[in-house]
């Protein structure tokens, strides 16, 4: 039995039958086949060209490399990367309200926004 003949390209094929893309490098590969029959979409960074799961997550990514911290605490003016780290942030605030405010009538995040 005679067997095909080999190309011996150093491509990656596409096991996708309907598809057979090529590409030069295993990591493009993977990542069309994800983008393209997994159906993932990949968030790519204009600056270092990694990519991320989500958009949030790439905006993050890109405060880093732009140095803004656009996320800012109402109540102390204090400022983070993260939006993550600033809800921590305020985590602490509203615990020390929770014990300065004992009686006085918890205030709405809206009425916060507005003294600031
Ligand atoms: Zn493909
Ligand atoms: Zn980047
Ligand atoms: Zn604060």
């Amino acid at each position: 039995m005679q067997r095909p003949v080999e190309f011996k390209l150093k491509l990656y094929c596409c096991p996708s039958v309907e598809c057979l893309k090529e590409y030069k490098s295993k990591f493009n590969l993977r990542k069309h086949f994800q983008m393209c029959h997994l159906g993932k979409t990949f968030h790519e960074c204009r600056i270092c060209k990694k990519h991320f799961a989500s958009q949030q997550i790439l905006r993050e990514h890109i405060y880093r490399h732009s140095g803004a911290k656009p996320y800012k605490c109402h109540l102390c003016g204090n400022k983070y990367r993260q939006y993550s780290h600033l809800s921590l942030h305020r985590r602490q605030h509203n615990l020390r309200y929770l014990n300065a405010l004992e009686v006085e009538e918890l205030q709405t995040e809206s009425e916060l926004e507005e003294l600031n």
